[in-house]
């Protein structure tokens, strides 16, 4: 029988895993190498929402390859010198960028976020976090009437899953964003939508909770896992300079961007790549906004934070280890200024995160196939803050022997073999 549960990473996912266990009545232990919160949960643009079905990769992509290449500025680069390692991953990306699977990405993907309101609800309510979650819907916005109608197809299809989404006139846009440049004349509002106003203290909330509640938190580096004879999982841990092991009944891997190792030691070969993106958060701003905007040419996120003003986005594919590019960020502050002309800029904070995708744009949530009792919540790519919480209460019905809301089919482990 399951008691004790290991949760590798204390992101946003590792942190629901954890809080959703306790809330099955199991005991846990998170292990995590830096802070609850500090690696990729740290610095998004903080958007919950249920209508972000559709996959990166879509159909036509092939085209913008060689832009992407060629323009270390643009939405979407490859560094050249991470091209040959980044290869694999991407040619398994752009075979993905077909109708059918851009269907079965986007069917799935709402089944794991419309839940999303409902599956945060008791773990904020628990931590007294609830004010960190806003639920008034978020704007996009556009700058020309072509960009605003080639959107329609791919608007037509989130309604068909069941989005709601609503046109917006120049003046409407005015009012939900006042200070906008003129340019923005034409929008649409999801108002199921939200965001939270603080990825970084929403993770720690959560986290912290699952400690208040009796849980452990181990700091280092999971470096191993070993399935042991009767269920037991090892860890092998790295802190402080010291190497010890832990067996446990039950082991997630919730590492984030960091996770393919963990899940080669089971046995499970799994496409990761890490998407970097980057934010500029302005502080003292000025301006009297309090709704979410996206820029929907730019692909840039403008989120009022408890903060300030952070403008995030951009996908740059140079792995794990490369040093930021911070003109990336610099850029993004002078797309915010287009958004907002008028805005203060004196006080400005860059940030890089590293966000974990697999080439269907889908999580893998579900046991490993190979170890038994190892457990896999990683890949969620540009939508972990708003996938994360029904990922844990997933992992949690699995591990307790329930059977899921949510059909795991289309994000089984095993799905690129
Ligand atoms: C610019 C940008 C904007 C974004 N905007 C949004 C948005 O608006 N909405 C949205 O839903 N998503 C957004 N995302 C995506 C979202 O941030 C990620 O999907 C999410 O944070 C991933 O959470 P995670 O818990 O899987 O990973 P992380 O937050 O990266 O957590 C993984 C944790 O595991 C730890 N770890 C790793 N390896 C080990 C090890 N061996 N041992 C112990 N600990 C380990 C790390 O220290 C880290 O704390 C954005 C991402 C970026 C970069």
């Amino acid at each position: 029988m399951i008691r004790q549960v290991a949760v590798v990473g204390a992101g946003i996912v590792g942190a629901c895993c954890a809080a959703w266990l306790q809330r099955k009545g199991l005991c846990v232990t998170l292990i995590e190498r830096a802070g609850a919160g500090e690696a990729t949960s740290f610095g998004n643009a903080g958007s919950l929402s249920p209508t972000a079905v559709m996959p990166v990769a879509m159909p036509g992509m092939l085209r913008q390859v060689p832009g992407w290449i060629g323009d270390p500025l643009g939405p979407l680069t490859v560094r050249w010198s991470y091209l040959p390692r980044a290869l694999p991953w991407l040619i398994r990306f752009l075979r993905c960028a077909n109708v059918e699977q851009m269907w079965r990405s986007a069917r799935a993907l709402r089944t794991l976020l419309a839940p999303v309101f409902e599956c945060y609800e008791p773990l904020v309510s628990k931590a007294g976090a609830q004010n960190l979650i806003r639920r008034e819907g978020i704007v996009y916005v556009y700058d020309s009437e072509a960009e605003f109608l080639a959107s329609k197809p791919g608007e037509n299809m989130r309604r068909k899953l069941g989005a709601v989404l609503e046109d917006l006139t120049a003046a409407d846009i005015r009012r939900m964003a006042p200070g906008i440049a003129d340019g923005f004349r034409w929008g649409t509002y999801a108002p199921e939508n939200g965001v939270t106003i603080n990825p970084h203290r929403l993770t720690r909330a959560i986290a912290g909770q699952v400690l208040a509640d009796g849980g452990r938190m181990i700091a280092g580096a999971a470096k191993s896992i070993e399935a042991l004879g009767e269920g037991r999982v090892l860890v092998r841990l790295a802190r402080d300079g010291a190497a010890d092991e832990l067996a446990f009944d039950a082991l997630v891997v919730a590492a984030g961007a960091w996770s393919r190792r963990l899940a080669a030691c089971a046995g499970d070969r799994i496409p990761l790549q890490t998407q970097r993106g980057y934010h500029v958060t302005v502080d003292n701003h000025g301006l009297g906004i309090n709704r979410m905007l996206n820029w929907v040419r730019r692909r840039v996120f403008a989120t009022p934070m408890d903060v300030g003003m952070r403008f995030a986005g951009t996908v740059e594919i140079a792995g794990l280890d490369a040093a930021p590019d911070w003109r990336r960020a610099h850029a993004l502050l002078e797309l915010g200024k287009r958004l907002y002309p008028d805005m203060n800029t004196g006080s400005v904070s860059r940030w890089m995160g590293h966000r974990p995708c697999l080439p269907d744009s889908l999580p893998v949530i579900g046991p490993s196939p190979r170890a038994k009792n190892v457990y896999y919540a990683f890949g969620h790519g540009h939508i972990g803050m708003c996938s994360a919480s029904g990922t844990g209460r997933t992992i949690a019905e699995l591990i307790a022997g329930e059977t899921p809301q949510v059909d795991l089919a289309p994000f089984r482990v095993d799905r690129f073999n």
